[in-house]
């Protein structure tokens, strides 16, 4: 019987399972988003039960684009508007994605945006202009050698549930690091367009709940809901005051074994580090 015991414990660090992120973020999506949409139906997002806000500044202003906001979540550097995966000085960073397939993580990447959108682009591409659309679409090329990557999907919620379980097959011991992103909620927003940008928030939510569903039965896994930066200026009675971004603080949401990283306030870049914790530092 002792013996038993002690070979169970030399042994349970190569049978505990690796920890496995999925990070989700809905584009331009603030607290009032989140509450408008509400009014009109129930949304699952807010009973999620770790709630903290986000200060979303880039490195050179106020008011964040999507590419500086995802290279602060991607790097966990502040960077300029425009730039992805560059630091201000014009060096590359090592991106979350980048050093989750260095460890032997799999990495899956998918979001409504198009082609060479800012958020996803982030996490493999490098370049100080956002909009060189052919240097992003080599990256890409390249990144899904090693990455699942699928952008654009049509609906962020039909392939949550098949990519995750594509992942965490796939990553067998090691994990995953999966990135979904619903890039409408922005689009939608900037046209003051408060129905569209209803109809992405519910499909978005309803991928953060499968994505929950996915959580509940992989304990090792930690599931961070946020947005990149605010758009549109939406007040709590559900007008539009703007057709930009804006630079108010946004809410993250999350579940899962390291959640409780997420609570209060803090900066875009520490979601980064918080990730890294969790991702690779064996001592947590
Ligand atoms: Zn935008």
């Amino acid at each position: 019987m002792k013996l038993i015991l002690i070979l169970f414990f030399l042994l349970l660090p190569f049978v505990s399972k690796a920890d496995n992120v999925i990070l989700m973020i809905g584009d331009g999506m603030g607290t009032n988003h989140l509450a408008c949409a509400q009014q009109t139906k129930p949304i699952f997002i807010p009973s999620l039960p770790v709630k903290g806000t986000i200060h979303t500044r880039s490195a050179n202003s106020e008011t964040t684009d999507s590419a500086a906001s995802a290279t602060a979540y991607a790097c966990g550097t502040k960077t300029n508007n425009l730039s992805l995966g560059k630091l201000p000085n014009q060096e590359n960073c090592v991106t979350l994605a980048e050093k989750a397939i260095q460890h032997g993580l799999s990495v899956g990447i998918y979001s409504t945006d198009h082609s060479t959108g800012a958020t996803p682009s982030a996490f493999y591409a490098h370049t100080t202009n956002r909009h060189d659309k052919e240097t992003i679409e080599q990256y890409k090329q390249s990144a899904t050698q090693t990455m699942d990557i699928v952008v654009p999907v049509d609906k962020i919620s039909d392939i949550v549930p098949t990519k995750l379980q594509y992942l965490s097959n796939k990553s067998d011991k090691n994990g995953f690091f999966a990135l979904f992103e619903g890039a409408k909620i922005d689009t939608a927003s900037h046209h003051n367009n408060l129905n569209d940008m209803k109809t992405e928030l519910y499909d978005f939510d309803l991928a953060v709940m499968h994505a929950t569903d996915f959580v509940y039965y992989h304990p090792n896994t930690t599931l961070i809901v946020l947005a990149d930066h605010e758009t549109g200026g939406l007040t709590a009675d559900c007008q539009y005051t703007r057709t930009g971004h804006t630079g108010v603080d946004v809410p993250v949401h999350a579940y899962g074994q390291h959640a409780h990283l997420f609570r209060g306030e803090q900066d875009n870049t520490d979601i980064h580090h918080k990730i890294n914790q969790i991702l690779f530092s064996s001592g947590k």
